[in-house]
């Protein structure tokens, strides 16, 4: 069989295609969804079961379909959660509502296409025939395609320095994969944790921590030592931004930006001005000053842009105020074992000093690092054979602005989308659900408009 659609992936953003799909397919269209995780719908971000795991995004604004913007308010108002448009809900209760959103959709039995969600990791991709793109699963099975969208998100950075430097009787304490929550569960109180990376992966993981009865130091260690502010109890009115009116190089629009800011009674009106504004700012500027963004002012970025709720903004910053979490700022050079403990050596930032974290674990929170398409076998496969191209920044893949993949070389009837981080190239502000579920409505729009009418 060829199906019509398939959706590779199984986090926010294949789910969300998938409900588009069926909201919007005839009856008589087939769509395969290919996932490796088991819980469809939660991928890294909506796995966690701790409540203290919140959004970083209001409620409000974070319905799965664009087109129905108070579906997770309601949801989360049929749960008996006392919770408004305007408040965090926990992380566990959205991958619920994410699943919950496909599993209705999907027990409408009359007049819905054909889903068939399949269990499995994709791990190679061909062209058959010049009209389909076939796709060989980890069970040895192959599903071919005439429309595919890969919604593979931008996995997980691994550690900068090689874990084989450390004697196996320690190497059990480095914990590679944060998001396996059960590395919780043999932390002793008194132990010490070295985290690396300081973003919202390391505030999750510090809370988790106390969480578990944890009470030893924490020393948090990242290139420049920033870590992610809070939201305001009461937000101020976003500053609206008119980006015809911003100059041309980062540089002079920071410039521009922190002179607003002052200006303004709180910093955060002017994110939050940005914020509707940040794709047509991306789409100004030259790949020579994109790829100065990221080299400079990323790190200042993520931690004004991507806020934590403020009620676990107070609970870290408590921490970090009695010295249990302790910011270093520089680079990891090399792991090894002092005694019966790690030693992180790293380089002091700004200077050509070194120093070293003495701790009983080390806990890769460098997460969300753009890691390109270098985490992913299949990505890298279907760059080899010309299937997809890397953007020019090396952070995701390249598409155009219907976010379909572009490679010059490949013309074919065979059409492939991407949705979410991996298009951060072209669209910048991708990768949380207000930006993700727009796209993905989008490009099942774009996918039904071209599929032939079905039989009378
Ligand atoms: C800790 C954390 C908290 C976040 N909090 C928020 C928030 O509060 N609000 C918000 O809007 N955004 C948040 N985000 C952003 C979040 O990334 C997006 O909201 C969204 O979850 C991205 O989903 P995705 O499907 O694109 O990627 P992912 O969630 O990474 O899912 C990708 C999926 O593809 C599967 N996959 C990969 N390769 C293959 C393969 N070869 N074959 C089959 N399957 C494969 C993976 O197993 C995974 O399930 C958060 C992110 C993280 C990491």
């Amino acid at each position: 069989m060829i199906y019509d659609v398939i959706v590779v992936g199984s986090g926010f953003s294949a789910i969300a295609v998938t409900c588009n799909l069926i909201e919007q397919l005839p009856a008589s269209a087939k769509v395969a969804v290919i996932g490796d995780d088991p819980g469809f719908g939660r991928g890294t971000a909506y796995r966690t079961e701790l409540y203290l795991h919140r959004l970083n995004v209001p409620a409000g604004r974070m319905s799965l379909l664009p087109h129905r913007p108070d579906d997770f308010v309601d949801w989360l108002k049929a749960r008996g959660r006392r919770l408004q448009a305007g408040d965090f809900a926990s992380r566990s209760d959205y991958g619920l509502y994410v699943r919950d959103t496909l599993a209705r959709l999907l027990r409408k039995r009359d007049n819905r296409c054909r889903v068939d969600l399949i269990k499995a990791k994709a791990a190679g991709c061909v062209e058959r025939y010049n009209s389909t793109l076939a796709f060989q699963l980890g069970n040895g099975d192959e599903i071919a395609g005439r429309n595919v969208v890969l919604c593979l998100g931008v996995g997980n950075a691994s550690l900068p320095v090689d874990p084989a430097s450390v004697p196996p009787f320690l190497r059990s304490r480095i914990v590679e994969n944060p998001w396996r929550l059960s590395w919780l569960r043999r932390v002793a109180p008194s132990d010490t944790v070295c985290i690396l990376g300081s973003g919202l992966t390391m505030i999750d993981q510090v809370l988790a921590l106390r969480a578990h009865g944890h009470r030893g130091r924490i020393d948090v260690l990242s290139r420049r030592g920033l870590a992610p502010l809070g939201h305001a109890r009461t937000p101020p009115a976003p500053l609206p931004i008119d980006v015809q009116a911003l100059p041309g190089t980062i540089s002079d629009i920071l410039k521009s930006l922190r002179a607003k800011s002052r200006e303004a009674a709180d910093w955060r009106a002017v994110m939050d001005g940005l914020r509707p504004v940040t794709g047509a700012l991306w789409q100004r500027l030259s790949s020579e000053e994109r790829a100065r963004f990221l080299r400079h002012a990323l790190p200042w970025w993520n931690i004004h842009r991507h806020r934590v709720a403020p009620d676990v903004f107070d609970r870290f910053e408590k921490l970090v105020s009695e010295a249990t979490v302790r910011f270093h700022a520089g680079f990891l050079k090399s792991l090894a074992a002092e005694e019966d403990r790690l030693l992180a050596k790293y380089r002091v930032r700004a200077t050509r000093e070194f120093a070293g974290i003495r701790a009983d674990w080390l806990v890769n929170c460098t997460g969300m690092e753009r890691a390109g398409i270098s985490h992913s076998p299949l990505l890298k496969e279907m760059s080899r054979i010309q299937l997809i191209a890397p953007d020019s920044l090396g952070i995701g893949i390249q598409v155009d602005a219907a976010s379909e993949v572009v490679v010059p070389s490949r013309i074919s009837p065979a059409r492939l989308f991407a949705v979410g981080a991996l298009t951060a190239g072209q669209f910048w502000e991708i990768t949380a659900v207000p930006d993700i579920r727009v796209q993905a409505k989008a490009v099942v729009e774009e996918i039904v408009s071209t599929l032939p009418a079905p039989e009378a």
